[in-house]
């Protein structure tokens, strides 16, 4: 089948790629010339592991190409995946911006010329949005012959490519059988497989979304709770996480505490539920707290790391090791650390930093920081050592180095990689989160 992707970024790039990969002809729109030059001379613009491989493959096939022109991609596509950004609106109150939908949306109704064609809509968008889009493409276009369809993405960034070619689950909205008929062969290798498929309607598929993250981010903020409750009371989260993760009702998953949750997903979707909510005269209580409760955590952190030296981080060096807001990926957005960092440099701290990926546009966000090659450079010199982001390659630092490069051998571990006694026996004041000093 041919197919067109409007939207090139993470969850276009990834989704035409592993759509190619199926053995549709994919071509990947999108509206930045410099985004698309890039991919066309065989470049990827965002780091995800294995996307260079699944891309180069695809393109040297014939089965990938891309284009600015949305004319080009739409000619004899059947189907029309829409995967354009929908970040909160800035100042809005956690509203959900739609005017890139809602811009896609008329460009596709403007090119819908040829035969029956699905609009698919797989940007993470409010209740309501794949209907208001199937009404301005029919007004735009009384004569284009479509149906809508809701096909939320789970992806997560950093398994990216496994997460969309081995997910949990397929869920996937409309109200035509004929549209459904064209997701089952769109995602034929994953029915083959006996991927659960869930088939509902529009505004079910569109509410899955949303509430699968906040269901998420409610259990991160839990753990969060509970590690502080821990260092309040002398108990250690390790074990307590690990404990109640294994009733199999829990589930050990995302029981991990850190300094809150970020990243362009979690933070966005939870409030543009809690707006969905709103206006709908319902509430989400257990959401609102989640937020609240991840908001809190970040400036936890910070006193965390302030008390650890000594009540001030005036005139001190602190060492950063990861900026991003998980592993394995580049994207910064809502990273915990365009949060902490900022407040340490505001109350006089230097700041030398360092991320296997994330350097690049953290130094056009964050221009007092000093951006270092390696962890042990960030070391030298610094009265303390902040682990923010759980890098592999920070988990098997070489302590006695370390601890010889800094001034002062202290160790917050923001992610609980490295063990109290571990560290307290290589010569480190070790400070985690929820940890139990002697665990
Ligand atoms: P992104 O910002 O990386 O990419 C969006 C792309 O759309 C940009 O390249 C932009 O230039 C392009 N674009 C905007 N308007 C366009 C138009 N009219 N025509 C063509 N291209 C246009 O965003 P993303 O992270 O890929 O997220 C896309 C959607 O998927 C969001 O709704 C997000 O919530 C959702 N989502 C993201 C993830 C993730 O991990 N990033 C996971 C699941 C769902």
């Amino acid at each position: 089948m041919k197919i067109a992707v409007v939207g090139t970024g993470y969850v276009g790039l990834v989704s035409g790629a592993c759509l190619a990969e199926f053995g549709h002809r994919v071509v990947c729109m999108d509206k930045l010339a410099e985004r698309i030059d890039f991919l066309r001379q065989g470049s990827i613009p965002i780091y995800e592991p294995g996307l260079d491989d699944l891309v180069a493959r695809n393109v040297e096939q014939g089965r990938l190409s891309f284009t600015t022109d949305l004319a080009e991609a739409m000619a004899d596509a059947r189907a029309i995946f829409v995967a354009v950004g929908t970040p909160s609106v800035r100042r809005g109150n956690g509203y959900a911006d739609l005017s890139y939908v809602y811009q896609a949306a008329e460009e596709i109704a403007a090119n819908l010329v040829q035969d029956y064609t699905v609009v698919i809509d797989k940007s993470t968008v409010p209740v309501g949005t794949a209907r208001q889009v199937q009404r301005l493409i029919a007004k735009a276009n009384p004569r284009a012959v479509f149906d809508m369809v809701s096909n939320p993405e789970f992806l997560r960034e950093g398994a990216a490519i496994s997460d969309f070619m081995r997910p949990d689950r397929v869920v996937v909205g409309s109200g035509s059988q004929r549209a459904f008929d064209v997701m089952r062969e769109i995602y034929n290798p994953l029915y083959l497989n006996g991927t659960p498929i869930v088939e509902t309607t529009l505004e079910t598929a569109e509410l899955i979304k949303y509430a699968a993250n906040a269901f998420l981010a409610v259990k991160i903020s839990f753990i969060n709770e509970m590690a502080n409750l821990c260092e309040a009371v002398g108990a250690d989260v390790k074990p307590l996480a690990k404990a109640v993760g294994l009733d199999g009702r829990i589930g050990g998953k995302f029981l991990h505490p850190g300094p809150g949750y970020g990243g362009s997903c979690f933070p966005k979707d939870t409030l543009a539920l809690l707006r969905i909510a709103q206006e709908h005269g319902s509430t989400s209580r257990l959401v609102e707290a989640a937020v609240e409760v991840n908001a809190a955590q970040k400036g936890r952190m910070i006193k965390k790391i302030r008390d650890a030296l000594g009540g001030s981080e005036a005139g001190k060096t602190i060492g950063v090791l990861g900026l991003t807001f998980k592993p394995e990926t580049d994207d910064l957005r809502e990273a915990p650390a365009l949060t902490i960092l900022p407040a340490l440099s505001e109350k006089g701290a230097a700041l030398q930093v360092h991320d296997p990926q994330g350097m690049r546009e953290a130094a056009k966000i964050m221009p007092e920081c000093r951006y270092l090659d390696d962890p042990y450079a960030v070391a030298t010199g610094a009265d303390a050592l902040i682990l923010m982001t759980e890098w592999n390659q920070y988990r098997a630092l070489d302590l006695q180095r370390l601890r010889e490069l800094m001034a002062q051998p202290l160790f917050i571990d923001l992610r609980n990689v490295y063990e109290p006694v571990m560290m307290r026996e290589a010569g480190f004041t070790y400070i985690g989160v929820g940890r139990l000093q002697g665990a």
